[in-house]
């Protein structure tokens, strides 16, 4: 199966838009709130932040709790926006981008030109030379090569932060068997329910099933694309998948 994708996603995106604009908090656990109130929830959060336990929807006074010394800081949208704009134009140099799927996270269709994997590899090193030189170094990025938009965004997530995983036919799927099934862009938490009550528990008894099996169980032919995306085919997403 050919590389086909190239799928980009920033680290911590709200939190490393604003380590960038303000140096003192580079290195630090940072949530990111809608609003500057104990009651709310946390947005994002920076590398370090995740590191003692917060995650986006933290509530901030738990978030305080498990990370003392965690700066709390009011989001700013204009600037997400704004950097979002910059990153596009940078990966933009690089190659086209395909789709924006979300503030953080684009798609590139890996052309001919870029296709061979060591190509693809070094337009991805572009990409995060570009951006750590024209925008800044906080916002680093995971790239995932794959041969479609669901490996690749899989091989996004596995390396993080400044992540570059390439995920060839003799990964797949070796490297993505310790991984949730609700990992897996197109398994929400009640098709990840009704896989379990079909005995398919585990990414390994899911490659394991047959087209027929996934079919019954997601009771349509997105069963059947579900089985070939799993193994490289490229099949254009539909109504299941929910950017942000
Ligand atoms: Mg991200």
């Amino acid at each position: 199966m050919a590389l086909r994708t190239l799928a980009v996603d920033f680290n911590s995106y709200f939190a490393s838009c604003e380590m960038q604009e303000r140096p003192e908090l580079r290195g630090r656990p940072v949530g990111i709130v809608p609003v500057l109130a104990e009651t709310t929830c946390c947005i994002a959060a920076s590398r370090q932040a995740k590191a003692r336990g917060v995650k986006v929807g933290t509530g901030v006074a738990e978030a305080r709790a498990l990370c003392p010394d965690i700066v709390i800081v009011q989001q700013r949208p204009a600037l997400y926006i704004g950097y979002h704009r910059r990153l596009l134009a940078e990966i933009e140099a690089c190659i086209h981008v395909t789709a924006i799927k979300s503030i953080d996270e684009v798609e590139c269709d890996l052309t001919a030109t870029f296709a061979p994997r060591e190509k693809a590899m070094a337009v991805a090193r572009q990409i995060k030379d570009r951006v750590a030189r024209h925008v800044g170094p906080c916002l680093t990025s995971s790239i995932g090569i794959a041969p479609n938009w669901l490996l690749a965004k899989l091989a996004s997530d596995m390396q993080k932060p400044d992540g570059l995983v390439v995920l060839d036919d003799e990964d797949i799927p070796q490297k993505l068997l310790a991984l949730d099934m609700t990992d897996i862009s197109g398994i929400g938490p009640r098709m990840d329910h009704r896989l379990k009550a079909h005995g398919i528990d585990t990414v390994a008894k899911l490659y394991g099933a047959t087209k027929a099996t996934l079919r019954g169980i997601w009771g349509g032919v997105e069963g059947e694309r579900m089985h070939g995306r799993l193994r490289g085919e490229n099949i254009p997403l539909t109504h299941q998948e929910h950017p942000i």
